[in-house]
């Protein structure tokens, strides 16, 4: 069964002292939200700090990235036990933002997943398609390739345990999100693709999350969608009121979802 999974990406915000407060001040409000898996990603600095803050709370922590190698001659890079000592549990790989500005291909993206198997994270491994690439129609083909390459190695009972993101890259950071029946077509399309080339047990446990302008008006629709299993979200995160908002309205469609015996989705 798959639990509503809802991940802040807080990107290049917050200080340490910032990020601590957030989580104080988020802990209790999701105390109340149960049945949900919260996920806080803040900037490297503030990832000990954050994960003593979050302590004994269902609130989960997520570094943003990391690099595949356990140590080394790597200026500036962060390895996955690196990470994992900080007290984090999960890693995004493969943002949008980290392929068009940083140089991250398919590649990378594959062995950053496994290095972060290989830590003990869980990873949130990011896809998704730019507008001209959606208006030339080859949305399906770039999540195929993204998929197949990015994947590529993976056992079942990875692709299980694994979260991947969906987030049209149109849609990061605009405030155009895609349409509920935009994100069920790409989700449905994914969770094929897991069937067909990892199986259809692991491909029903993995997350499909949506990512991409999420907001406290869009969430519930969004949500309500079969293979929409939660939310990778950006902007919306920062503010402690608007994504516990978030946090509320994705379990309460799942809920409904649920209520509604409607197949499909996280329950
Ligand atoms: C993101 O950073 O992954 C993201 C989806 O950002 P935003 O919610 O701001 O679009």
């Amino acid at each position: 069964m798959r639990i509503p999974f809802i991940c802040a990406n807080w990107k290049m915000y917050k200080t340490v002292d910032e990020a601590v407060k957030y989580v104080k001040e988020f802990r209790p409000r999701a105390r109340e939200l149960d049945g949900v898996e919260i996920v806080l990603a803040p900037p490297f600095t503030a990832l000990h700090a954050a994960a003593e803050a979050a302590r004994n709370s269902n609130v989960g922590i997520g570094a943003q990235d990391l690099y595949w190698e356990r140590e080394g001659a790597y200026t500036g890079e962060v390895s996955g036990p690196m990470i994992r000592e900080a007290g984090a549990e999960y890693v995004i790989v493969g943002h949008s933002e980290r392929r068009t500005l940083f140089g991250e291909t398919d590649d990378t993206v594959n062995r950053k997943i496994a290095a972060a198997f290989a830590a003990g994270l869980c990873p949130i491994a990011c896809i998704g398609e730019t507008l001209d690439q959606r208006e030339r129609q080859e949305t399906f083909d770039v999540l195929d390739r993204q998929i197949k390459r990015g994947l590529d190695g993976l056992t079942s009972e990875q692709i299980a345990q694994l979260v991947i993101a969906y987030e049209p890259v149109w849609a990061i950071g605009t405030g155009r999100n895609a349409t509920p029946a935009q994100a069920a077509e790409a989700h449905g399309h994914i969770r094929k693709r897991l069937q067909h080339w990892f199986g259809r047990d692991s491909a029903e446990l993995c997350h499909v999350i949506y990512g991409g302008s999420v907001k406290p008006d869009n969430a519930s629709d969004l949500m309500a969608q079969p293979d929409v299993d939660g939310a990778l979200v950006g902007g919306a995160s920062l503010d402690v009121r608007s994504f516990v908002e978030i946090v509320a309205r994705s379990r309460q469609a799942a809920l409904a979802r649920r209520a509604a015996g409607r197949p499909g989705g996280a329950v």
